[in-house]
């Protein structure tokens, strides 16, 4: 056998800050971009077919996106693949047979946060989707000189923070008047060096329409 056509894969979550497996096989993938969603709900990346390439599109932990391009050989029968991100050099995630991706993730010494669930799952998972389709359509900013907007996940609230000027916004995530709030809101813009719960600043657009 060449190859199974299957593949593990284990991807460091940047909104939860854990490591989701994800299994799939060669028919799973297309021309199509395939989302992978963390357990949290969010969308870690995406995989797709690029003429006889696989391009793998990921987060780093500060928001920044990647791409990654290989062969076909190389990702269908690479024991084990690992993602890294350009500049950062730092691993985001591994692909390979099962094992192979077992033992790397064993020997990472990573400092990820032990699985800690969510006071309230589902409120968090709508809270999660909710930001990442204000930050798909790029309505989450900040209005200081070099905006880096990330997210910090905690058991009760969700902490969107500019590494830039460390203003920050604190989004509650344990009731269904939480996810209300914020989806009233079609755009997140944070005040340079401020820091404040969602609904308490000025700094937020409410729909105007
Ligand atoms: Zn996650
Ligand atoms: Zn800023």
């Amino acid at each position: 056998m060449v190859l199974t056509g299957d593949r593990t894969m284990a991807l460091y979550c940047p909104a939860c800050e854990r490591l989701q497996y994800h299994e799939f096989s060669f028919f799973d993938i297309s021309s199509s971009p395939r989302p992978f969603h963390c357990s949290c709900g969010f969308t870690q990346g995406h995989i797709v077919k690029k003429k006889k390439r696989y391009e793998v599109r990921l987060l780093s932990p500060a928001g920044v996106q990647v791409r990654l391009l290989y062969s076909f050989r190389e990702f269908w029968a690479a024991p084990l693949l690992t993602f890294y991100t350009a500049d950062e050099d730092e691993a985001l995630g591994y692909l390979g047979n099962p094992q192979d991706v077992d033992e790397a993730v064993a020997a990472w010494n990573n400092d990820f946060v032990e699985p800690g669930d969510f006071d309230e799952p589902e409120i968090m998972s709508a809270i999660l989707g909710y930001l990442q389709k204000l930050a798909s359509s790029n309505k989450i900013a900040c209005e200081c000189n070099h905006p880096s907007v990330g997210i910090d996940v905690y058991p009760d609230k969700v902490e969107l923070v500019c590494s830039s000027c460390s203003s920050g916004i604190v989004i509650g995530a344990t009731s269904a008047k939480d996810v209300q709030k914020l989806a009233q809101l079609t755009e997140i813009v944070m005040q340079p060096a401020s820091y404040t719960w969602l609904g308490e600043a000025k700094t937020l657009n409410k729909e105007e329409f």
